[in-house]
């Protein structure tokens, strides 16, 4: 832990943030709109550190005819700000494609479109952000026997540099998951590294693939590398009996507004767990209807035909992977009758979701001013403020890593918009601005 010294020349930034995503970018936009409005005194200043050499929302998974989740009006902006010039629609009409947009009649863009739009926003508040920087540590900086200020230690092609903040705002999103014991490889992948690896493929002629899952990716998968490489039969497997539908239905997607998390917060531990149990379905494990469609039709095509390249190997587990420089080996458990299948393949892809990542981990020194439930998961108060003891006073906010608290849109785009309004407000009622910090000299 520091000491603040005399002369101690760091300068001060009212907000650092870590990760420059979707959410840290939409954040970069409200600080900007602020900053517009309120003028040079009560301006907040910030820096955003990305680790990636320059925007990329999942990448590996821009699917050229993969559609978003959300409606292009849950926006980096649009739910806080309808009037902002950082929104889907003054994107398509910067594009030159307003009318055709409306003439598609369509709520949900191409994921590559969206993209685009996310790399159009965060470019033109770019000035705000450090890309090709890592944050690798933070630590705690003391100030009259309190944590004042947080030093954020930032790795880059040039060396570590250290920056000192009043805030942070930690939006490092979600870490792919594999299952416990098997370790990616040349010929095991995670889906979100789909199409480099992919990419990686052409030339070849690969026979088989083993796409692992049964939700939105996994389909996405199937679907993908049946159509991109023709000569090749895809395996499909996972425990459920089918693709279940994501419900997307008007009353359940109520459960992505603003208010649902006013509601999810204050509800009783049991009533948030039933919520997660009642309303999973909208988000985790499911698929799209129109895309389970496609690929039934599919398979029946191929059935009828008598050429069948799409395999389904329900109510199956992977119990191993092995992986040799010609092929992958994967034993299937059938888990109705326990029976042990050897399936060879070129590729296995895990379709395996992501997990969160504790937040709390990149805090060091600090985390130990982090307060926990009795679950040991950390407490954060409703305007996404991690609690603390009284002997830290900055403030650590988060965007994401909150479903145990603010619900099911943590990790979402859904409420983005509206999140980083409510930190904003967060900020400014706490006196955070620059102004304060540069009156303060050591
Ligand atoms: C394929 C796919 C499609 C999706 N589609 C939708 C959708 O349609 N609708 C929806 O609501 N949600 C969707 N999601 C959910 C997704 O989590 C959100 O869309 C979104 O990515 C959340 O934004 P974020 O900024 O919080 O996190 P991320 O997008 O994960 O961004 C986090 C950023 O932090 C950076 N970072 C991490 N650690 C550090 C560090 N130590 N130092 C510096 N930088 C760091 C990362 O490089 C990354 O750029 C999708 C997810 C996937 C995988």
């Amino acid at each position: 832990m520091s000491q603040v010294l005399p002369g101690d020349a760091l300068p001060v930034h009212d907000l650092i943030g870590i990760g420059f995503g979707p959410s840290n970018v939409a954040m970069a936009i409200a600080l900007s709109e602020h900053n517009a409005r309120a003028g040079g005194q009560g301006a907040i200043s910030a820096r955003f550190f990305e680790q990636q050499p320059r925007f990329g929302w999942h990448r590996g998974m821009l699917i050229d005819d993969a559609t978003m989740q959300v409606s292009f009006l849950k926006d980096l902006v649009t739910l806080r700000n309808p009037a902002s010039e950082f929104s889907f629609l003054c994107y398509l009409q910067s594009k030159g494609r307003l009318i055709d947009f409306i003439n598609h009649k369509n709520l949900f863009p191409l994921r590559v479109e969206f993209h685009d739009y996310l790399e159009w926003a965060a470019a033109k508040v770019e000035g705000m952000a450090s890309y090709g920087h890592e944050v690798v540590g933070v630590a705690p900086v003391l100030c009259d026997d309190a944590v004042e200020y947080l030093d954020v230690t930032v790795r880059s092609e040039e060396g570590l540099e250290v920056h000192r903040a009043r805030n942070l705002v930690i939006g490092t999103g979600l870490r792919p998951f594999m299952p416990e014991g098997v370790e990616r490889g040349d010929r095991v992948w995670h889906t979100s590294e789909l199409l480099a690896k992919a990419g990686q493929l052409e030339g070849t002629s690969p026979s088989r693939f083993i796409v692992v899952g049964a939700g939105q990716s996994a389909a996405e998968n199937v679907a993908y590398l049946h159509r991109r490489f023709p000569g090749a039969e895809v395996c499909a497997v996972f425990s459920r009996y089918g693709y279940s539908p994501a419900d997307d239905s008007g009353f359940a997607n109520r459960i992505f507004d603003p208010a649902a998390v006013d509601d999810y917060f204050a509800a009783p531990e049991d009533v948030k767990r039933r919520l997660m149990d009642y309303h999973g379905n909208t988000n985790y494990s499911v698929v799209d209807i129109d895309l389970i469609d496609d690929l039934y039709r599919q398979t029946y095509r191929e059935k009828v035909l008598g050429a069948e390249r799409l395999r389904f190997l329900n109510v199956s587990r992977i119990t191993e992977v092995k992986e040799t420089p010609a092929q992958v080996r994967a034993t299937v458990r059938s888990l109705v009758t326990g029976e042990e299948t050897f399936l060879d393949a070129d590729v296995v892809v895990f379709a395996t979701g992501y997990s969160p990542v504790d937040p709390i981990g990149l805090l060091g020194e600090a985390a130990g001013h982090c307060l926990r439930d009795d679950e040991g998961r950390v407490r954060v108060e409703r305007d996404y403020r991690v609690a603390t003891d009284p002997g830290l006073r900055c403030g650590i906010y988060l965007q994401g890593g909150t479903e145990h608290t603010h619900g099911i849109t943590s990790s979402l785009l859904s409420n983005t918009a509206i999140r980083v309004g409510e930190i904003l407000d967060s900020l400014l009622d706490r006196g955070v601005t620059s102004a304060s910090t540069e009156a303060m000299t050591y």
